[in-house]
């Protein structure tokens, strides 16, 4: 059975841009799946083994889309189902909008990831939208031992990312 990474975050942050990006892009280079769904909550992370064979590395969980499988909403972006399976996952990752800078609900999120007690790891998106500016010191200021800077749009930073689950799951 595949480690299990959940995708966090508030509505907009760029989950499912991430989400496709990562099941999608060096996956799809040895296996189109024809017909595949576009807003599937699960789906499996691919990379090139040594030999040059594709090799599933990881499981990912956009709990985001899970939003959708019921009305539960126990808080604002935050269901049964994505309480679930974070309980479920090795690691999470609380993806955040450089361009918006921290807000109250990234803080909600992290509290309630804490609690978890899993690692987390904080990925800064939008990072092209930044224009070469700094991100917003208050993300550094949620205090968690790794944050990486992504583009989830263009893709700038995420072989770093998918480096640095691999090196924790
Ligand atoms: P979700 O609600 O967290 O799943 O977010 P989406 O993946 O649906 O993205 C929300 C919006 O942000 C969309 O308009 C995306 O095109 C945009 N977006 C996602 N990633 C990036 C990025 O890396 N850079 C920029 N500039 N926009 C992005
Ligand atoms: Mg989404």
């Amino acid at each position: 059975k595949l480690p299990l990474v959940a995708l966090c975050g508030r509505p907009n942050v760029g989950k499912s841009t991430l989400f496709n990006r990562l099941t999608r892009s060096r996956a799809a280079l040895v296996h189109d799946l024809p017909g595949m769904t576009r807003d599937r909550s699960y789906g499996r992370v691919t990379c090139l083994g040594e030999t040059g064979e594709a090799e599933e590395v990881f499981e990912l969980v956009d709990t985001g889309g899970l939003d959708f499988e019921g009305d539960d909403v126990i808080t604002q972006g935050i269901t049964r189902m994505a309480e679930a399976a974070l309980g479920e996952a090795h690691i999470a990752i609380l993806l955040v909008d450089g361009h918006d800078g921290l807000t109250a609900g990234d803080e909600e999120i992290a509290t309630r990831l804490r609690r978890q007690g899993k690692p987390i790891l904080l990925v800064i998106n939008k990072l092209d939208g930044m224009k070469g500016g700094a991100p917003d010191a208050g993300f550094y200021g949620l205090g968690f031992d790794l944050v990486l800077s992504i583009s989830a749009a263009h893709g700038a930073g995420v072989p770093e990312l998918i480096e640095a689950l691999r090196a924790r799951l």
